[in-house]
């Protein structure tokens, strides 16, 4: 019998729309199938918190006179929304907002790797995601886009390629991904353009590869 897991709560600002969402949901429902496990799902939209927290944040960020504006340091977002108890251990959390996302090693040091989505750990027990449409937006394939970058960071959820080698690369420590054609593949850095990126996830035409579907099942497994 598949093991029954906690559930899923997909939480967005009130300026993600519903298409978008499911892009989301879509992509997890697919990666649930796969591995064939129970789950629940619940959507709900945080006005109140999610986008007070995104707001506070960008303000800050802008005024770091970032090469992007509408920047924002998921670490910081994703906790500050554990601070305030929405996220918790009792669930995975994938929140989906508005912004472009950001890693910042310190104040003066951005790190634009994750500025579709990221992975955010605290403790052993915590684990949520943060993705963000807004540079995939009037693309023709928006939604493919979307959905893509959601099996990529749904992968980082459920254990794929978690980075725990501590890789370095000019001084910066960066996720050590799979490196085989999937919905996983990154480079070191980011490329001139997500989409490129993107549609070379696409291309692989799987969701994950031997390695990252062994990685999953092991951490399901214990769950
Ligand atoms: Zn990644
Ligand atoms: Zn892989």
């Amino acid at each position: 019998m598949p093991d029954l897991i906690k559930p899923f709560e997909i939480m967005h600002s009130a300026r993600i729309s519903r298409e978008e969402v499911d892009c989301v949901r879509s992509a997890l429902e697919d990666v649930l199938e796969l591995f064939g496990v129970y789950y629940q799902t619940n959507i709900c939209e945080r006005r109140d918190l999610i986008d007070t927290i995104e707001d506070e944040i960008s303000k800050n960020m802008t005024g770091l006179g970032l090469e992007y504006g509408n920047q924002m340091d998921y670490f910081e977002f994703l906790e500050g929304l554990r601070k305030k108890g929405v996220l918790t251990e009792k669930k995975y959390g994938i929140v989906i907002v508005d912004k472009d996302l950001c890693w910042k090693d310190n104040k003066e040091n951005l790190d634009p790797l994750f500025i579709i989505g990221g992975y955010y750990e605290y403790g052993n027990y915590l684990r949520a995601i943060a993705i963000s449409p807004v540079r995939l937006k009037g693309y023709a394939d928006e939604k493919e886009l979307i959905k893509t970058n959601g099996f990529h960071e749904i992968g980082h959820l459920l254990n794929a390629a978690d980075g725990r080698t501590g890789k370095t690369l000019e001084g910066r420590k960066v996720i050590d991904h799979c490196g085989n054609e999937d919905m996983m593949t990154q480079y070191d850095f980011i490329p001139d353009s997500v989409i490129e990126l993107t549609e070379k996830r696409l291309e692989s035409g799987k969701i994950y590869c031997d390695t990252c579907i062994r990685e999953i099942k092991d951490y399901l497994k214990c769950k």
